[in-house]
């Protein structure tokens, strides 16, 4: 199986943590979220130990909220030693209102708006990224409105797109998030910040992308960011404290993805990067790293009911769901390839060939094309793994389709941490 905490009980049913999908389903219904929370808690500790044991103290991973943002992660994450990015209001808002202390709290977002800044600073967040010089000026403004003096670092793109060859791309430079130091707008940019009252630089953001499963892209990118913090100490004399390097690293999601050890990355950025500090002379920075999906990917699994089974003759079977792209948008956004087992029937040989397709009325709405499950009957349970990150978080009302409920698993018991959204919800806003 994909993962370890998978198995097959006595029934032939899925086990999740050592608890059975079917009776999940039948408990709480479906579609159902499952988040096994030890797996993540396991996650959050490989993060913390590998950045303890090689990065100077005060390093710290931060989990980015966008990947799975609901009450219930915020204990979790905090027990775990970790701290939290996140980039609205709303996420801010769900953080503290689980208890999670503000100072561990990183405000990201390209478009902040002045009320969330203003929030932000409020709510005391321990440190903005700032992501352009509009925004610096903003918050200049809200900061010494209030008398204070808000941390930040400001958030630089390096110029390196991961996802092709890295020699010389500068596909990067032209996004909406940072500012490039290709252009020379990101020493304008510090130099800017370094002069401005209400803010005080703690040092560089970079984040490079998502779902990366080589340490050499983190190497080049650490290279590129020590290059840039190299060359504003010689220009404006400024020293970084502090150097956070985004998320990204990789999960599996089918079989055959490269498992990425992420101890073994940390070390080997850790590695490279005071190399080039004790080369450049620099004082070795603080690291911040921002996981999102390989914190909570691997430990979410969705459950759904098999509905009608429709088989076009000549061509292929379509497998229907009671869920789909509104409570998991990433095959319809991005074709993301999926793992699918029928649930039920995990004894049976996986030689039935098919489609699984959502309930929306949208012929894009697939969880995956073309693959192959024991033959289902009509209320089988189908799993659907690694699915934690970016489907709670980007699930929709779309078709009026109400959201899932969210169990977590934790020393073999379930706890449900969102209930399932019901028609008054839906009809709650409207007047
Ligand atoms: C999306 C994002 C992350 C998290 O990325 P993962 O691939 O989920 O680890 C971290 N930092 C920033 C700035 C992001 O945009």
């Amino acid at each position: 199986m994909l993962y370890h905490n998978l198995s097959v009980n006595d029934h032939g049913h899925l086990a999740i943590a050592g608890m059975d999908a079917c009776e999940l389903a039948a408990t709480y219904g479906t579609p159902l979220y499952v988040l096994d929370e030890d797996l993540v808690r396991s996650k959050c500790r490989t993060y913390v130990q590998a950045m303890r044991a090689c990065l100077p103290e005060g390093s710290m991973p931060l989990f980015a909220s966008k990947a799975l943002c609901f009450r219930g992660i915020y204990p979790v994450i905090e027990e775990e030693g970790m701290g939290a990015d996140v980039v609205s209001a709303g996420e801010i808002a769900t953080a503290l209102s689980a208890g999670f202390p503000a100072e561990r709290i990183c405000f990201h977002g390209s478009n902040k708006t002045d009320d969330e800044i203003a929030y932000g600073i409020a709510s005391g967040v321990g440190c903005f990224v700032v992501d352009n010089l509009d925004e610096l000026r903003s918050l200049s403004r809200e900061a010494q409105a209030r008398n204070v003096v808000q941390r930040v670092l400001l958030r630089v793109t390096v110029g390196l797109d991961p996802h092709t060859l890295a020699a010389i791309n500068t596909g990067k430079v032209d996004s909406q998030f940072g500012v490039p130091i290709e252009t020379g707008q990101a020493l304008r940019f510090v130099r800017q910040a370094l002069s401005t009252p209400g803010v005080e630089v703690m040092g560089f953001h970079s984040h490079i992308g998502s779902q990366i499963f080589e340490a050499t892209s983190f190497c080049d990118q650490v290279d590129r960011l020590l290059d840039f913090a190299v060359a504003v100490r010689d220009d404006l004399g400024f020293v970084a404290n502090v150097f956070n390097l985004g998320g990204g690293f990789a999960v599996p999601y089918v079989d055959g993805d490269p498992n990425v050890d992420i101890a073994a990355n940390i070390q080997a950025i850790a590695q490279h990067l005071a190399n080039g500090c004790a080369q450049h002379g620099y004082p070795m920075p603080r690291i911040l790293m921002e996981p999102g999906r390989s914190i909570v990917a691997d430990a979410g699994t969705t459950l759904y009911t098999a509905g009608r089974i429709k088989t076009i003759e000549g061509y292929r079977s379509y497998v229907m769901v009671d869920g789909g792209m509104t409570d998991n948008p990433r095959y319809a956004l991005y074709k993301s390839a999926y793992t699918v087992l029928n649930a039920s029937r995990m004894n049976e040989p996986a030689d039935f060939a098919c489609t699984i397709a959502g309930r929306c009325c949208e012929s894009g709405d697939r969880i995956a094309e073309d693959i192959c499950i024991a033959r289902p009957e009509r209320g089988d349970v189908l799993a659907v793994l690694t699915t934690g990150a970016y489907n709670y978080s980007m699930s929709s009302n779309y078709n009026r389709v109400m959201r899932p409920a969210l169990v977590m698993l934790h020393d073999g018991e379930a706890r449900l941490a969102v209930r399932r959204q019901s028609i008054d919800d839906l009809l709650a806003l409207e007047l």
